[in-house]
């Protein structure tokens, strides 16, 4: 049997973490199974719909590389196909028409509430009612009225349903649109779903569907009801911690291996490994292995995890995610070698692309801001004589490598008695505008000869001109 996965999600809230782990899971299954993973966009509640939800669907989807086999689908196109079949369970005698009014059904209602008994339709047009002028009715689907329906959950475990506690469900509103169970089971039954991975708000839903799927003689499918995510006190995901559109991770400078690698974590664990690549979770990963209680947001451990990620990738591979972020401040570059020399100095202090970004600015920028506070400790007096010294150190070098810029400052701290850091403090000051940067040789061989010395001059003039004002 081939494996048949799909993400469905509605487009009426922004895609985000919860709907993201529920994908990676049915992803992860597809690919281990060597399966089929099929996106389908569930916009039949087409006033909660958006096109601005869709559209973070599709870019979040391709962000992530959680690529479908089949899809993106929309339900919104298949209406011609749900009318078929509400036709066909209305001839076979599996669903009916329900003349009942919602006046009548309110009076039931409030009875079965006096009564304090569950609210139910009461079964009125269920052996069939004579059409009532100026009503139009409604599709419901024929439950069965005895037995229990057992979901044998490969998260939850069996949870059963009795057929007596579930109503006739609407599959046909008195428009004639199908409502969202109905249309669920038609997909899942056309796109041959094998395996239901969804969240676990969703369960309820299954022994209903799971009813109609047997009057349309479907196979059943196999169900996997993953917990929610909770915010990190506990409660409901809320937009501070996590709740928020899954691309503003991408703005926040994540990486998409980081971000999936810390959901497939969250509530699902192989041994002790915490860092996982996308081929060792596809290795690794079994729906059966879900844990079924929710699990917290952590912000930090995702995080830490985005700079694991960062530190074993290979430069190249996080050019573009530089690139990207460089560009929403402004900046951008395409010599290759430059951008994975910035990143091999830089991700060890940088927890995000978007920390690294900001903090390589000097290398993009044509002039440096000096910071006043960094200047008046390391380029006046004592810092600026060193400067001079230094410039005329590395003026003198033959090749600018790290190698050669090291060998030249070292000896240059040796000539004065001083430590390699009293030397490099106010070149470091003069050519990134601050005190804090990656090691003072490989920062100047990045940057080049020609922009180190500039630099060095404006910083030079610059003290000049504070020293006679002053
Ligand atoms: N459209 C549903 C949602 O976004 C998911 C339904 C399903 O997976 O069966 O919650």
């Amino acid at each position: 049997m081939t494996v048949v996965t799909r993400f469905a999600p509605s487009p009426t809230g922004m895609l985000h973490l919860g709907g993201v782990r529920t994908a990676l899971y049915s992803w992860l299954y597809a690919r281990r199974m060597q399966g089929k993973f099929i996106l389908r966009v569930e916009d039949t509640d087409r006033e909660r719909s958006t096109e601005e939800a869709v559209r973070v669907i599709l870019d979040g989807m391709t962000w992530l590389g959680l690529t479908a086999d089949e899809g993106p689908y929309y339900q919104t196109q298949r209406f011609d196909r749900y009318r078929a079949v509400i036709a066909q369970m209305l001839a076979a005698g599996q669903a009916y028409h329900c003349y009942c009014t919602k006046e009548e059904l309110d009076a039931v209602r409030a009875e079965q509430t006096a009564r304090k008994e569950k609210p139910r339709y009461p079964g009125t047009c269920r052996n069939g009612r004579a059409p009532r002028p100026g009503v139009q009715p409604v599709v419901r689907f024929r439950n069965p009225t005895e037995g229990a329906v057992v979901v044998k959950d490969l998260v939850h475990g069996t949870v059963t349903f009795q057929n007596a506690e579930l109503d006739d469900l609407i599959i046909a509103r008195s428009d004639g649109t199908p409502t969202y169970n109905f249309c669920v089971v038609v997909d899942d039954m056309d796109m041959g779903v094998t395996h239901v991975i969804r969240g676990d708000d969703h369960l309820n839903n299954t022994p209903r569907q799971m009813n109609m799927l047997l009057a349309l003689g479907a196979t059943l499918p196999t169900y996997a009801h993953v917990p929610m995510i909770l915010g990190p006190d506990g409660a409901k995901l809320s937009k501070r911690h996590g709740a928020v559109s899954v691309l503003q991770y991408e703005e926040e400078g994540y990486l998409p291996d980081a971000l999936l690698n810390y959901l497939v974590r969250l509530g699902w664990a192989h041994g002790d490994q915490e860092v996982f690549t996308r081929a060792e979770m596809i290795a690794a990963f079994d729906i059966k292995d879900v844990n079924k209680a929710a699990s917290a947001f952590n912000p930090e451990k995702l995080l830490w995890l985005n700079q694991q990620h960062m530190m074993r990738a290979e430069p190249a591979a996080l050019v573009p995610h530089l690139r990207a972020q460089l560009r929403r401040i402004g900046l951008d570059s395409d010599d290759q070698a430059l951008l994975e020399g910035i990143i091999l100095a830089q991700r060890e202090r940088a927890k995000t692309m978007k920390e690294m970004a900001l903090n390589s600015r000097f290398f993009f920028v044509e002039t440096v801001q000096i910071d006043p506070k960094a200047a008046a400790k390391h380029l006046a007096g004592a810092g600026k004589e060193t400067l001079e010294r230094v410039r005329a150190q590395l003026a003198a070098l033959g090749e600018w490598t790290s190698g050669s810029i090291h060998a030249a400052l070292d000896e240059l701290a040796a000539t004065l008695g001083a430590g390699l850091g009293k030397v490099a403090q106010p070149v470091r000051v003069a050519v990134t505008g601050t005190a804090v940067s990656p090691p003072i040789d490989v920062t100047l061989a990045l940057l080049g000869r020609h922009r180190t010395l500039a630099r060095i001059d404006a910083a030079l003039g610059a003290a000049a001109g504070t020293e006679q004002h002053g």
